[in-house]
């Protein structure tokens, strides 16, 4: 049986009521990840995107969350207050069926990270820039099973393989590594 343990669980609430749509959020996300921080800004590759229907005034930040190999059967729609959202608008997974969560160049999977610094800021950036107060952080402290979680990296070697195949990595990888010691 997993163990149980405490565990302080870092959360934004988002509003989509609030959100203008300025994305704001996205290029101050694009430029802490950017190497060597702060060295560029590219909307693509942040981890939090928003969705934008500007005629029909709908904004929909949503940030990247787990690597998903296949995508979903969900097709639903939603009406809220008058508007209505494709189910996928509020998905946060990186997807096949999306361009969305996916590093421009090397297509790798994106994933919020809630800004993980040393030091610890005191929020994410894409909070201290939503000035529309349509992000708000959140911890609180919860009681989770400890897990086996999977490390960046094989989330990463998991979708180049979906993408280029097991063989082909595989190859490329003894290459470098040949190349390294070589
Ligand atoms: S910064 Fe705030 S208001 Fe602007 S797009 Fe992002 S969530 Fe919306
Ligand atoms: S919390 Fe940090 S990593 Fe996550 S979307 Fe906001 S700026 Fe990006």
């Amino acid at each position: 049986m997993a163990e149980k343990k405490k565990k302080i669980v870092k959360t934004i609430k988002v509003d989509v009521d609030k959100c203008n749509g300025c994305r704001a959020c996205e290029v101050a996300c694009s430029a802490f990840h950017s190497a060597p921080k702060y060295s560029g800004n590219n909307p693509a590759r942040s981890r939090i995107r928003v969705i934008r229907e500007p005629l029909r005034d709908i904004y929909i930040p949503v940030y990247a969350g787990e690597y998903a190999s296949a995508e979903c059967m969900g097709r639903d729609k939603y009406v809220i207050d008058g508007k209505e959202y494709e189910e996928c608008a509020f998905c946060r997974a990186s997807c096949p069926s999306r361009d969305i969560f996916k590093e421009p160049d090397s297509g790798l999977p994106l994933k919020c990270d809630m800004c993980q610094d040393d030091p610890t800021l005191e929020k994410p950036l894409c909070v201290q820039w939503c000035l529309a107060d349509a992000l708000t952080y959140e911890e609180r402290e919860e009681e989770v099973e400890e897990d086996v979680k999977l490390e960046d990296v094989e989330i990463g070697l998991e979708s180049m393989i979906d993408k280029y195949g097991w063989e082909k990595v595989m190859d490329t990888v003894s290459r470098i590594s040949a190349s390294k010691k070589g």
